[in-house]
């Protein structure tokens, strides 16, 4: 695959960008509401690289699996659109950024529980409920997804952790109370937070992830056949670009010039249209919940191989 003229090959390029970017001190933070974070070493650093054309190049720690967490989320909305089963679902759940915290309470009562978008948690238990019509398990259908376009066994949902999860999840059951009461939710609250904490809890490699999410480099196009149409590919695209980095989506617009979607985890997807598809991953997080480290390579790899959507 070309780059730049002035980039070295791509698996090259990788392994100097796990050199600049693999953290050296214990800067940032991890969440408080997911015991199962803190444990994971600082410096971890992994990144993975799916090509349209079938290649994959990775370097560091891109075989050890970790917490997608809200990356989760771009799974979930791809298979509510599938199939034409998105009936109902956006005028439930709108596409715009929302300005305030993943979490915001305030913002769902004064919008009275149309959430802003399906990236934020009200929003991504609006799209488990939609998911929950046809599955009494949407954590394990997710799963299945994941394994299928990863095209090998190895994500795993991490029951303990989710455990460890569901144990403080006050915030998101409020949510989902919230939601609840404004008729936005049909499932009882408790059965659509532990579905959407288990996806969250899925453990997948930066590798799995890059190819699982390559079909939305390929224009709906997966490992095995068709994902999406091309139009909804591009949707779930656009949505990426201006609600996919927390309140943090315009900064990493201005320093990466692509859709992703980064988790809590420390995870974050990137596409690069009709070429491929990144996952880089170091757990610790800046002040808006995005991978300290993983932010700045992808604004580096992006800067040396000149891809961007602009
Ligand atoms: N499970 C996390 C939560 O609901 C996901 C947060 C995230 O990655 O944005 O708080």
């Amino acid at each position: 695959m070309s780059t730049t003229l002035s980039a070295p090959p791509l698996g090259l390029l990788l392994e100097d960008i796990v050199r600049r970017h693999r953290p050296r001190q214990n800067a940032g933070s991890v969440p408080t509401n997911i015991p199962f974070l803190a444990t994971v070493p600082f410096d971890r650093f992994g990144i993975a690289v799916a090509t349209t054309s079938g290649e994959v190049f990775s370097s560091g720690d891109a075989g050890v699996p970790f917490s997608i967490q809200s990356i989760s989320k771009v799974f979930t909305l791809a298979m509510a659109l599938q199939g034409g089963r998105s009936a109902g679902l956006w005028s439930r759940v709108l596409r715009e950024p929302s300005g305030t915290s993943f979490n915001s309470l305030v913002q769902l009562e004064a919008e009275k529980g149309i959430p802003r978008n399906p990236f934020i948690n009200a929003g991504a238990l609006v799209v488990t409920d939609h998911l929950l019509e046809e599955t009494p398990d949407a954590a394990t259908q997710l799963l299945r997804f994941l394994t299928e376009q990863a095209g090998s066994p190895g994500p795993f949902i991490d029951e303990a952790a989710a455990a460890g999860e569901l144990d403080s999840s006050s915030r998101n059951l409020a949510l989902a109370h919230f939601l609840k009461d404004f008729g936005n939710l049909t499932r009882p609250a408790a059965v659509v937070v532990e579905n959407y904490v288990r996806q969250c809890s899925i453990m997948m490699t930066c590798v799995q992830l890059a190819k699982a999410g390559l079909f939305l480099a390929n224009n709906g196009q997966g490992t095995s056949g068709t994902v999406l149409s091309p139009s909804e590919t591009k949707r779930i695209g656009s949505i990426m670009l201006t609600c996919g980095m927390y309140d943090a989506a315009g900064e990493f617009a201005y320093r990466v010039g692509l859709p992703g979607k980064s988790g809590v985890g420390g995870g974050i997807l990137v596409i690069v249209p009709g070429r491929c598809s990144i996952c880089v991953w170091s757990p610790r997080l800046d002040a808006k919940g995005n991978s300290l480290a993983g932010t700045a390579a992808l604004a580096d790899l992006s800067d040396r191989t000149g891809w961007s959507v602009f």
